[in-house]
This record gives structure tokens, C-alpha cells and sequence, in this order.
């Protein structure tokens, strides 16, 4: 049998290290045979973003060899698929390969897309690549004060992302002795601050002791960027200096 995992992130590197404990004598035996394609050589700690914008891991961090993370009997190959081919139970990959297959796992995760809600791409700043994690960081930096505003749009990945960077924005700029010229903003699309009920019953309390302000039934819907503006579905304006956005995400 021939089980094809597309994509080396968590998910695909989770997936396949436990089917390979879980079918070692079958592997050993030839009877299951396990394949790996991802995209690039290398494995991202995606959660380290966070702490790449806020300066506390270096970019270089977040990397590990793919290989390495695999059980050795995997056959690993850097090599992205650019059809899925269903019907015939193939993919076809970049380089032209064909690999066929009798259980499919498509592990290819999502990605961002700011594109989609105009002016974000421009306007905002965010954590969700290596790239984002950087500029985020230089421009937090250089801060000066004034208005640092969050805006989310969901589904994300990694849901308590954004409550958690807003406190982290707290504890960077008390850090830097400038929290009193700092105001922080938070704005989220459902009727609380959180659309998992026992954050946002925790987080609401917390915002409010650390002087967080936010506002919540505010769906993105564009962004001005000459006039630092961001504009709600819901008909809400809000000025801002630095805007930071959780932006839609496709995948
Ligand atoms: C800022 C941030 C903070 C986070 N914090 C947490 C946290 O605290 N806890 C938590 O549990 N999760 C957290 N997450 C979420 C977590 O990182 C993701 O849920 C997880 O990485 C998703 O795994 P995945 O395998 O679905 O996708 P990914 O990890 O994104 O992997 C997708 C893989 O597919 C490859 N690929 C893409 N297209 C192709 C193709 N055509 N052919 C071959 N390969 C391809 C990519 O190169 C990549 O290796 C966070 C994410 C971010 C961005």
C-alpha cells in the first residue's frame, strides 16, 4: 500500500511519523510503503512568529532540517505537487514526476491572503509570515506612540493569536517605557472579544486591567492607508498609527 502525504508542516509530519510507528512491521515487511512531498527542505515553527515580531526569537529560530524530523523510513522528497490528479490516484509534482498512490493526505495548510480586503496588504502589518514577523518587529521598534490597533479576520490560524498579541504589545511597550503614550485597540468580528466563550470570558477582564481597549462586531472591510483609516462592514472608522491584522486566510 502506498500512502502519500502532501505537505511538511505540523500537520503532514505529525500524520506520517504516527503511521509509520503505528505500521512498522507492515513497513518493514514492504507492505506499506510511506511517501512524503513538501514544497521546501525546511520545517517552520510557525508559533514563533509571534515571538519573532515581538524580538524575543531570531528568524534563523524557527527553522529545523524537514528531514530530520522525520522517522527515518519515510521517503522525503522536496518537490511541490501542482496537480492532483484524483481520479487516476496520482499527483504530479514541479519537477514533472507522477506519484501514484492508495491513501492520499493532503497536508498543505493555509495562507494568508491581505489581498482580498483592500488596502490591508498596504495599511497593515502582521505576524503570519517570516517576512510580517520581521517589518512588525522594526516597526513596534520605532514606535513612538499613538494608535496600535488589531484587526482579525476569521478563521485564523491559531485562534488566541491575537489575544495574546495584544498583550504582548502591553508588556513590549511597558517594557520600553512608553505605555502611557500608547493606546492599544482590539477589534473582532463576533459579539465578544473572543469566539471561543472561555477566552473571551477570560480575556475581557484582563483587557480591561491592562487598559485594552476593544470593540467587538467589526468585520473587516477595507483600509485607507494614506488617511489611517480602518473601516468596519458594520459602519466603524477608526484612526489608527500602526495597524497590525490577522488577515483572511486561504488554503
Ligand atoms: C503566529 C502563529 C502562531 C501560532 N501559534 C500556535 C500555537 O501556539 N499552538 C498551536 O497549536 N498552533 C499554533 N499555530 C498554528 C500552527 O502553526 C498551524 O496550525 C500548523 O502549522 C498547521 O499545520 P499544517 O500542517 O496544516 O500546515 P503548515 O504547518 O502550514 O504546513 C503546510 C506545509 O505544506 C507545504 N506545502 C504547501 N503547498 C505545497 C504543495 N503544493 N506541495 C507540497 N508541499 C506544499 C508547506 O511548505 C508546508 O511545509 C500558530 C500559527 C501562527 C502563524
Amino acid at each position: 500500500m502506498r500512502i502519500l502525504v502532501v505537505g511538511g508542516g505540523t500537520g503532514g509530519t505529525i500524520l506520517a511519523n504516527n503511521l509509520t510507528r503505528r505500521l512498522t512491521s507492515e513497513i518493514r515487511a514492504g507492505r506499506v510503503r510511506i511517501t512524503m512531498l513538501s514544497d521546501s527542505d525546511r520545517h517552520m515553527y510557525q508559533p514563533g512568529l509571534l515571538y519573532v515580531a515581538f524580538g524575543q526569537m531570531t528568524p534563523d529560530q524557527l527553522y529545523r532540517d524537514q528531514a530530520s524530523m522525520l522517522e527515518p523510513s519515510i521517503d522525503f522528497q522536496v518537490d511541490a505537487v501542482t496537480e492532483f490528479h484524483f481520479d487516476k490516484n496520482q499527483v504530479k509534482t514541479q519537477s514533472g514526476k507522477i506519484h501514484k498512490y492508495d491513501i492520499l493526505a493532503i497536508a498543505t495548510g493555509a495562507r494568508i491572503v491581505p489581498q482580498e480586503v483592500p488596502g490591508l496588504s498596504e495599511g497593515s502589518e502582521n505576524f503570519f509570515t517570516e517576512e510580517g514577523a520581521v517589518r512588525l518587529h522594526r516597526r513596534l521598534r520605532e514606535f513612538q506612540g499613538g494608535t496600535v490597533a488589531m484587526v482579525v479576520s476569521i478563521p485564523h490560524k491559531c485562534p488566541v493569536a491575537p489575544v495574546e498579541a495584544m498583550f504582548m504589545l502591553h508588556d513590549f511597550f511597558k517594557a520600553r517605557g512608553i505605555r502611557d503614550k500608547v493606546k492599544l485597540r482590539y477589534h473582532y468580528p463576533t459579539n465578544r472579544v473572543h469566539a471561543t466563550s472561555n477566552v473571551a470570558q477570560w480575556a475581557k477582564p484582563e483587557f480591561d486591567k491592562a487598559g485594552i481597549e476593544y470593540e467587538t462586531l467589526f468585520n473587516l472591510k477595507e483600509v485607507d492607508p494614506v488617511n489611517k483609516i480602518v473601516h468596519s462592514e458594520e459602519g466603524s472608522a477608526v484612526k489608527y498609527d500602526l495597524l497590525i491584522s490577522i488577515p483572511p486566510h486561504r488554503g
